[in-house]
């Protein structure tokens, strides 16, 4: 570790992933002084679906960052196609009015490239101090306050202890973190209603890949989905979820596992069997948690603020965290600033950051709970995606829905189906 390090920062941010990458970024450019630290050593990988959401790439605008991320190894999205438990496929494009996808373009990323990306950005920024290899062990408390964090130099064989103060602790420390756990105790505990265990693995030569993400509701993995995301030169991200719930009953009446589901997929599932049989995997299979914002966990409070899945952010219907964690990061930079400039951070200053979260993000994402929920029912799934691929209307509806809350919002009214039924 640089022993020159200052001991104290007006803000220090545990965790440099998208979330504590743009925090650290839009603070370092409001003046304050930051302390950026990640146990790992970038670049570093992360287990994801790699598709940069329409949100994640606003602020990727706002930070100046589009031509670096067009440079990186990329596919390039241009709507989704689905598929219904009883086989039926549709392509929906993404609508090319989406604010957020201009061109109607997205893309898919691995995750070391655009986490890098918004890494070395906030390394970039004046005021910015990075400390790479440094575990967080606790947050130092006073008198109900967060006041800093002690922590491991992981460089060290003597794995030498420090300790950094700071007017606010930022808990940018993805789903088990350990500044969540600090504040919050056993409410930092994940419900298993409201988070989901996925795994994905790289793969190459998978047939019939298009330029749509492809999520696939298959009968025998339901209530979760199967999804096909391409990358760069043919490549593709393939990976498996189920919420948490429904993976511990699902594993305890059949016997089976994430892995064991995936496998399975490929190898025996009709839509799939032909497509992967001379597909390779390129590495290991990985798995890890995603906590869902339809759960509502206390975002901050006296000295601290929590973003990104830290905060437990993650859209409960499509699975995408990468941009609540940077959308989270921008309005922590600009709650923390303002507290600051006041001098007083305790909750109730802090408290603003919370109502501005859910403010952006609540409607949305109890839009997706409530889809999740809907998404449940085969029959449901098997009416919807059956209907559109009959139907340019029906398809018109989903499209819309891909880019604007309004129009998902359709799907939660019983007018809806009945239209669907009757159309
Ligand atoms: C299988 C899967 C598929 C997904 N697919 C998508 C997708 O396609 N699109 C999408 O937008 N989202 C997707 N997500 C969600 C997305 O990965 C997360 O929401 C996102 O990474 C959250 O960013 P973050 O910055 O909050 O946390 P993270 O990216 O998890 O970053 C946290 C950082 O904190 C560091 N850290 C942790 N503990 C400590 C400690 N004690 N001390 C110091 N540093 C620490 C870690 O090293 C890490 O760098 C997926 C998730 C999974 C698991």
């Amino acid at each position: 570790m640089a022993p020159s390090l200052p001991d104290s920062f007006d803000v220090i941010v545990v965790g440099a992933g998208p979330g504590g990458s743009t925090t650290a970024a839009y603070l370092g450019r409001l003046g304050r002084s930051v302390l950026l630290l990640d146990k790992a050593k970038f670049p570093r990988d992360k287990t994801c679906g790699d598709a940069l959401s329409g949100k994640s790439m606003n602020v990727v605008r706002e930070l100046g960052l589009v031509a670096e991320v067009e440079k990186l190894p990329h596919g390039i999205i241009k709507g989704a196609t689905f598929s219904s438990p009883n086989g039926k496929i549709i392509s929906i494009p993404f609508p090319s009015t989406d604010p957020n996808r201009p061109g109607g373009t997205g893309y898919c990323l691995r995750r070391q490239h655009p986490d890098y990306l918004f890494f070395t950005a906030a390394k970039n920024t004046a005021n910015v101090t990075i400390l790479e290899q440094f575990q967080i062990q606790d947050v130092l408390m006073e008198d109900g306050k967060a006041v800093g964090v002690k922590g491991i130099d992981l460089t060290d064989s003597k794995r030498a202890e420090r300790t950094f103060s700071s007017k606010v602790v930022v808990g940018a420390d993805g789903v088990n973190s350990i500044v969540a756990r600090a504040v919050l105790g056993e409410k930092a505990q994940l419900d298993p209603s409201h988070s989901c265990d996925a795994v994905r693995v790289y793969y190459e030569g998978i047939t019939g890949m298009t330029n749509d993400i492809e999520i696939h509701f298959i009968k025998s993995i339901m209530p979760g989905y199967f999804w096909i995301f391409p990358l760069e030169n043919g490549r593709a991200n393939v990976g498996l979820g189920l919420v948490s719930k429904d993976l511990q009953a699902k594993m305890k009446k059949d016997k089976t596992n994430l892995v064991q589901m995936l496998n399975h997929i490929m190898k025996e599932e009709p839509l799939f069997k032909e497509r992967f049989a001379n597909a390779k995997p390129m590495g290991l299979v990985t798995g890890w948690r995603l906590p869902f914002g339809s759960y509502r966990r206390q975002l901050s409070g006296n000295g601290w603020v929590l973003v990104g899945d830290a905060a437990s952010l993650v859209d409960p219907f499509s699975g995408e965290g990468v941009g609540n964690a940077t959308t989270s990061g921008r309005l922590a930079a600009q709650f923390i600033d303002e507290a600051i400039e006041r001098n007083d951070v305790s909750a109730l200053a802090l408290g603003p950051y919370e109502v501005a979260v859910w403010e952006e993000l609540g409607k949305e994402l109890s839009t997706s709970y409530k889809m999740q929920q809907l998404g449940r029912h085969e029959w449901l799934l098997n009416l919807v995606i059956g209907k559109a691929a009959r139907k340019p209307a029906v398809r018109d509806l989903i499209s819309a829905s891909l880019a604007s809350d309004e129009a998902k919002k359709k799907f939660e009214s019983p007018l809806t189906y009945l239209w669907l039924l009757l159309t």
